[in-house]
């Protein structure tokens, strides 16, 4: 038995990264899945010769294709029991006083009304079944400052309060939404960085803020979005999970403080 067998799924963002682990992993462990992405090749990509996956194209900012994917779903499936509302966008880097609000509104609408929509239509399926989970993917940029851009931030905070909010709209019903948030994961959103890194022979600087002084790799959230997903989290509700290598755990701090050569030199 997988921890997801009997499962029926979606997850979307599904074409790359986080959301190719994770689906991948979700069917892996049983559940039947429907793997969602802009990116038609890259999504055909994760699901070829995979067992229990299937590959849709479409635009998870859009109500029309959001509603009519979902209720397809069902009505294949004869439910849905899992979302993974996994697609975002990092919009790159601007400085405050060039962005514009259709620079902030494509963010947004992508990272936040993406999984807003998933709830609004997934979750009455849910809720007539009496059980179900949502699991949204925020960021460590929701949680405090400089992990990316402004309207970036700003999503993955407003992902957070939605899971907040929504699990108290869905009080009673056997359906739980929470939300994991990845510190630096090597994905095609990231990709800028790694290159970058390697380019300049300074990729082992990459992930050294984090006590695990590394990056993480999509497998290590697609871990914590199965566990959310599954009924091992059958009490887990309304929450916010850092998966970051401990980054968010922590105050600013200067490298090589008092306190880190006292613990060194007691290391001795
Ligand atoms: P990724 O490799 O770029 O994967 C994201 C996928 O989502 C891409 O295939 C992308 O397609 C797709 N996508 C973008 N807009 C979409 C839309 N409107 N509808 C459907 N699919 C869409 O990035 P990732 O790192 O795995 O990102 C997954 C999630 O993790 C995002 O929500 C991201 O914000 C979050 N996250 C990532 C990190 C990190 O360090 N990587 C850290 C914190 C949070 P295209 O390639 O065509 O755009």
């Amino acid at each position: 038995m997988g921890r997801l067998t009997g499962k029926r799924a979606i997850v979307t963002g599904a074409g790359s990264g986080i959301g190719r682990a994770a689906s991948r992993r979700f069917a892996e462990e049983g559940a039947t899945v429907l793997a969602v992405d802009l990116n038609a090749d890259g999504v055909a990509e994760t699901v070829e010769g995979r067992e229990r996956m299937s590959a849709e194209t479409g635009d998870v900012s859009d109500e029309a294709y959001v509603s009519g994917s979902v209720t397809n779903f069902v009505k294949q499936q004869g439910g849905i029991d899992i979302v993974f509302a996994n697609a975002g966008i990092s919009g790159g880097w601007m400085p405050l006083a060039d962005q514009t609000p259709d620079y902030w509104e494509n963010i947004l609408r992508v990272n936040l009304i993406g999984p807003f929509l998933y709830v609004k239509h997934a979750s009455p399926h849910m809720v007539a079944q009496g059980h179900g989970s949502i699991v949204c993917t925020a960021s460590v940029a929701g949680i405090r400052a400089n992990a990316g851009v402004h309207p970036y931030s700003a999503s993955k905070a407003g992902v957070i309060s939605l899971v907040q909010t929504v699990a108290y709209d869905l009080a009673g019903t056997g359906v739980r939404i929470n939300a994991v948030c990845p510190g630096l994961i090597e994905t095609g959103m990231t990709k800028p960085v790694f290159d970058m890194a390697r380019e300049r022979g300074s990729e082992d600087r990459i992930g050294q803020i984090n006590p695990m002084k590394r990056a993480g790799r999509p497998e290590e959230i697609a871990n914590m979005a199965l566990f959310l997903a599954s009924d091992e989290a059958s009490y887990v509700n309304g929450q916010a999970f850092p998966v970051d290598g401990g980054l968010s755990a922590s105050h600013p701090y200067a490298m090589g403080s008092g306190q880190q050569r006292a613990f060194k030199k007691a290391g001795e």
